[in-house]
């Protein structure tokens, strides 16, 4: 005999505080899980999931793929009858779910809440602060210039150990943490079940092909720009992570301290990769804009990513045209400002939405593995 449902009514609350304040209304008419194109007729979502939150039957959400094989592109909440918004709801749960998974869970739940903003940038503005106190800058030590006597960051705070250490420690400590969070979330998903390690292989790599293209989001209706936004997001890191990869084998191995030319490759890149990065995220910003009545605005959590990664690729622009122009103090501000906002975005990762990239890619290897994406191929093969 089936255990009886025990509802959570604890649970279902801490989904309306995280921004599913509208789950309530939702009458299980179905409509979302028919109008959602990325839900297999076999597992459909989400109705169930709806269900599933106003019961707060937290494991019976957390171990589900579907809240993070859900693209959030708003389909369902445009289409709701209720005004239910179904596409925030689940966005709610991925919220809680990052916190459940991403340890410290204190550091998702500060990333979560408005009230801890300063307090998560404060950290890197003292730590760079501290550097810039350590170099004497405060107390009257002039600034190196460059071999022609031009601005120069790498004469500013030289890479090693003022930019390395601390990004390093920022990289490891996300690095770590999403480790953690992947194997717990893993073992929810996968528990009781066998899978074969030889498979796991082959969906992490059809996976990859499916972030690469942008398959899944291609599939939303209601929101179409969102592909082509998020497409420029997801290049123009990729660019970035190029750009900062040569750019370390050119401190390192070729013992060549930036500036480095307009034209060497490395500024291309970065440079072309930059405004990608904005565009895309202004982009992004302007489809939420359009199809706020309809499809809801984003929570606050939404929003801190946005204005995080617009911060990295607008004061980076600055600190280059601030260089270039020589103006000194305030190209050095402007250069410290993009750090911190680097820094944020990199240590908070597996705290904030960034997040949803690891989990997403987690729960789309387990659906290929677990075959639960088959319905969906033989309804696009017909
Ligand atoms: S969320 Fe809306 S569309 Fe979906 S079942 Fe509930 S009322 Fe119907
Ligand atoms: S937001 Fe889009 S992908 Fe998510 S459940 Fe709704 S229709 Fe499906």
């Amino acid at each position: 005999m089936d255990k009886p449902v025990k509802p959570d009514l604890q649970f279902a609350k801490e989904i309306i505080k995280a921004g599913g304040e509208s789950l309530k209304k939702c009458y299980q008419c179905s409509t979302c899980t028919v109008v959602c194109n990325l839900s297999p007729d076999d597992k459909p979502f989400p109705r169930k999931e709806m269900l599933y939150a106003q019961w707060g039957l937290k494991e019976k959400l957390f171990k589900n793929p579907d809240i993070w094989l859900c693209h959030h592109c708003g389909d369902c909440t445009a289409y709701c009858p209720r005004g239910a918004k179904p596409g925030e709801v689940l966005g709610a749960v991925r919220k809680l779910m990052i916190q459940n998974y991403s340890p410290p869970s204190f550091l998702a739940k500060w990333v979560a809440d408005p009230k801890y903003l300063l307090l998560l940038f404060l950290f890197p503005v003292l730590l760079f602060l501290g550097e810039l106190y350590l170099l004497g800058y405060f107390t009257g030590t002039e600034i190196p210039r460059g071999e022609h006597g031009e601005l120069a960051y790498s004469k500013f705070l030289p890479a090693v150990p003022w930019i390395d250490v601390p990004f390093m420690a920022a990289a490891g400590f996300a690095v770590i943490c999403f480790y953690l969070g992947v194997k717990k979330y893993w073992l929810d998903l996968t528990s009781g079940m066998e899978l074969k390690r030889k498979d796991i292989y082959n969906c992490i790599y059809e996976t990859i092909k499916d972030i690469l293209l942008h398959k899944k989001f291609q599939l939303c209706t209601f929101n179409k720009g969102r592909t082509t936004a998020h497409l420029l997001v997801l290049y123009a890191f990729i660019g970035l992570a190029i750009t900062t990869s040569l750019a370390m084998f050119y401190e390192w191995v070729l013992k060549w301290e930036s500036p480095y030319p307009q034209t060497n490759i490395v500024k291309i890149i970065g440079n072309v990769s930059g405004i990608a990065l904005i565009i895309g995220m202004l982009y992004i910003i302007a489809n939420r804009s359009k199809n706020a009545i309809k499809q809801g605005i984003g929570s606050y959590f939404d929003w801190l990513l946005i204005t995080i990664i617009l911060g990295v690729g607008i004061t980076g622009f600055m600190a280059e045209l601030l260089r270039l122009a020589d103006t000194g103090t305030l190209a050095y501000a402007s250069y410290v400002t993009h750090l911190v906002f680097v820094f944020v975005l990199f240590t908070y990762a597996p705290h904030s939405k960034m997040a949803h990239m690891v989990y997403r890619a987690t729960a789309m290897v387990f659906a290929k593995a677990a075959m639960r994406e088959e319905a969906i191929k033989k309804e696009e093969a017909a």
